[in-house]
């Protein structure tokens, strides 16, 4: 054997070494992640939602004391430093006009006009808020007191304190600096951070449901995650007969999102990640059409998302065999049974579903 012929064959298998190190082993290769632009995944802390559909995430240090560069001296003091406006004196007590009272720094609405009462103490009063969710409560012992302090639960500005001394139905009174509210009359238009967010739903099916459910509800921006069955015979949408595999449905999750915060195309991301898209009516152990992969779509825009997302798939190499998720327009969606929802977190069972986030 001459030199040269040695050093072509060394050459020879140096190139099938890299040529095998370039080609994707049989099966799933979990490495080949599909980038997708538009991920608006924000933080670690999970945004939250108040049943009014404001989004009522805490807002940090810094944007708070950004939106109270905004204040005058006096309202900077009673939001941000806990003061108090002197009694009959706020802008705010004898208005008896209907509309929203908002915060006054971030914006959120606290409370509402049809739950305005004349207390007699100088102070603008409410027996209620306008969501439970957007007033949070903080005990207050200054001045030798015991009171409750309540707070803005977005931004945490200072508004008042909560009685136990108000008109029915609730016995409470809310007593409010009127430097703390922004009023807006009934009929004119909020400003975008008044409004309740614009939520978007996406359905998906990936085998069990229960997996599914559970990872899709952890996802920074999505509001809700509900087990179900879709595509199938309507009259025959409950977990006996889906069992059978004959009635055309496919275990499916309903996923309520907030396209400020996450994207249809990162969930479309997240739903590859979790299961295996090759297998035809399988995942893990379960087998059946029921058990199928599928994208149901709710308008043109979700429709081509999935269908590019999938081209991608193929075209990456990330796996042996061609994607066989179907993507179809969704037809109605039927909630499973209450033991089906949260099953994960009720059971503490775990399954063939991976954690995409
Ligand atoms: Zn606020």
């Amino acid at each position: 054997m001459t030199i040269s012929n040695t050093i072509s064959i060394v050459g020879g298998l140096l190139l099938a070494g890299l040529l095998w190190l370039m080609v994707d082993p049989p099966g799933r290769n979990t490495t080949g992640a599909v980038t997708t632009e538009g991920t608006t995944m924000t933080g670690t802390t999970k945004a939250r939602y108040s049943s009014s559909g404001h989004d009522i995430t805490p807002l940090d240090k810094e944007r708070v004391e950004e939106l109270a560069k905004k204040l005058d001296p006096e309202t900077y003091r009673i939001t941000q430093k806990e003061g108090t406006e002197r009694p009959f004196c706020g802008t705010l007590l004898d208005n008896k006009l209907d509309g929203t009272y908002t915060c006054v720094v971030c914006g959120l609405p606290l409370f509402s006009s049809e739950h305005k009462f004349t207390s007699g103490t100088g102070w603008p009063s409410f027996f209620t808020t306008y969501d439970q969710a957007h007033v949070h409560e903080e005990e207050d012992d200054s001045l030798g007191m015991k009171r409750v302090e309540i707070e803005c639960a977005r931004c945490g500005s200072h508004l008042g304190h909560v009685f136990p001394d108000g008109p029915k139905p609730t016995g409470l009174r809310y007593c409010l600096n009127s430097a703390a509210l922004e009023f807006h009359e009934k009929g004119e238009e909020l400003p975008m951070e008044s409004r309740p967010v614009e939520l978007e739903t996406a359905y998906f099916a990936g085998g069990c449901f229960w997996g599914i459910e559970h990872y899709f509800q952890l996802g920074d921006g999505v509001v809700s995650a509900e087990s179900g069955y879709m595509q199938g015979d309507d009259k025959r949408a409950n977990y006996k007969e889906v069992c059978s595999g004959d009635t055309g449905h496919a275990e499916a999750v309903k996923v309520v999102f907030d396209p400020n915060r996450i994207s249809y195309e990162r969930l479309v991301q997240a739903f590859f990640d979790m299961h295996d898209p090759t297998q035809l009516n399988r995942q893990g152990p379960d087998w059946g059409t029921q058990y199928r992969s599928g994208i149901y779509y709710t308008d043109k825009a979700q429709k081509e998302a999935a269908e590019a997302y999938i081209d991608k798939l193929n075209e990456s190499g990330r796996y042996s065999k061609p994607v066989v998720t179907e993507v179809e327009s969704a037809r109605t969606f039927h909630p499973a049974e209450d033991y089906h929802q949260d099953y994960i977190v009720k059971t503490g069972r775990a399954c063939h579903v991976k954690n995409p986030w």
